[in-house]
């Protein structure tokens, strides 16, 4: 099914208010499987608005409507609805009384305007608002269902929930939604993108979201069906050819971030690992002890920014630095092997590389040079190309860094 929302006032179209009532709508209506085709500001406006609601219902079979509910005459939701149906406002006493008894509780008189908050569009339902004066109403209209909403999020909010989602709920075919999550590394969200679009793309159902940020990458897959097994068929569609095609790029199906799965491996080999820093600046470092009970694992580092550090702390021969610089792979190995002879772990990650904006070695910015060392064969190195700014590119390497290790142990 699809839905429509609008949000009413014209202090949403001044440069100091955004519909948020919006957002948190889409977010519950997309819960209950009903996708938001369109939404849109009207301000108070009774005209304006009542052309919109006629529109929108001609369009989707459930509309909500926030705001313009309150007690004064730029409130004209409930007039604007009424005349885009053709119906009339009618009187409800019970909203009388229950506005009366609230004014009368708080010791206050009701003020004549409040009145107008007593009028029900004809056939519509009163949602009581236990938060404000104005309450919400629900009316069917030709098969559509339309919910009129106060503004303030927390009543709006309140109303929905307590008694739009179950009358939703009533009305729509039960569903159940299935969905996959992977996380993904080592690669931009542009190729991961090219990689996998032409599986997903002709697929509406499941609904393919990719969410990228720094180097890592989740990909959501949300598929509705009746029952559970329609649901997983329906995944099974395409989250098989997605999962071949990324292959060990992907390293978590249930929401790990990298540097936990790279913990539980080190875990379960017994191993330990230590790290040799350069452009990252102790990112790297930071990443792996983001980790609960890291200690388990990770011995600690070093921070060896300058040729001559990487020298002394790490036992990388000058002659190396003179001859390769300090961002080539013939130092990340030397770095990487140093780290581990000093500190005795099992393995040892380095990483050098240059942030930018200027290149202090030549090598162009954007160039990042991963090593690792270990029991198994030699030191080994791999150079990328990342993009990014400063911050990007080091938050890149360290990314990089530690899934080259977890791809590699
Ligand atoms: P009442 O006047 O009884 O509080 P109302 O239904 O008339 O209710 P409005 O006057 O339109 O509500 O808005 C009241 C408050 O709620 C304002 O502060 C307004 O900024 C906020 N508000 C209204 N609509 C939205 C929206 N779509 N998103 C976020 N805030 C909103
Ligand atoms: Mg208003």
């Amino acid at each position: 099914m699809n839905a429509e929302i609008i949000a009413v006032g014209s202090e949403l179209l001044t440069p100091d208010r955004v519909d948020t009532n919006s957002l948190y709508l889409t977010q519950q209506l997309n819960t209950l499987g009903v996708e938001v085709r369109r939404k849109s500001v009207v301000g108070d406006d009774r005209e304006l608005l009542a052309e919109e609601v006629k529109f929108a219902l001609q369009r989707s079979e459930i509309l909500v409507l926030s705001g313009g509910l309150g007690p004064t005459e730029d409130d004209v939701t409930r007039d604007a609805v009424a005349d885009a149906l053709g119906r009339a406002l009618v009187f409800s006493p019970a909203l009388l009384d229950a506005l009366t008894g609230r004014f009368a509780k708080l010791n206050r008189k009701m003020a004549e305007n409040n009145r107008r908050q007593t009028y029900l569009v004809e056939g519509a339902e009163a949602l009581p608002n236990a938060r404000g004066t104005a309450p919400g109403q629900w009316l069917n209209a030709n098969g559509r269902a339309v919910m009129l909403l106060p503004g303030p999020p927390h009543e709006m909010k309140a109303i929905f929930e307590e008694d739009c989602l179950p009358r939703l709920t009533r009305m729509l075919p039960p569903q159940v939604i299935r969905t996959r999550f992977l996380r993904v590394a080592g690669m931009g969200e542009s190729d991961l993108d090219q990689l996998i679009s032409p599986i997903y793309k002709p697929y509406t159902n499941p609904v393919t979201t990719i969410l990228a940020g720094a180097g890592d990458i989740q990909v959501h897959l949300r598929a509705r069906g009746g029952t559970t097994a329609e649901a997983e068929a329906l995944l099974e569609e395409i989250a098989p050819r997605i999962e071949e095609r990324l292959g060990d790029r992907i390293y978590s199906r249930d929401g790990s971030s990298l540097e936990t799965v790279v913990g539980h491996m080190l875990r379960k080999r017994g191993a330990t690992v230590s790290v040799a820093e350069s452009c990252t600046g102790g990112l790297l470092g930071q990443r792996i002890t983001n980790v609960a009970g890291s200690s388990a694992y990770f011995v600690g580092g070093f921070l060896a920014y300058t040729d001559r550090l990487k020298v002394n702390l790490l036992g990388v021969e000058a002659g190396i630095l003179a001859l390769h610089t300090s961002v080539s792979e013939e130092a990340a190995k030397a770095m990487a092997a140093g780290a581990r002879a000093r500190t005795g772990s099992t393995y040892a990650i380095s990483v050098t590389g240059e942030a930018g904006p200027e290149s202090a070695t030549g090598v162009p910015v954007g160039t990042v040079i991963v090593g690792m060392a270990g029991p198994e064969g030699d030191p080994h190195a791999e150079r990328y190309t990342l993009f990014g700014d400063r911050n990007g590119i080091r938050a890149r390497a360290a990314q990089w860094a530690l899934d080259y290790f977890r791809r590699r142990i």
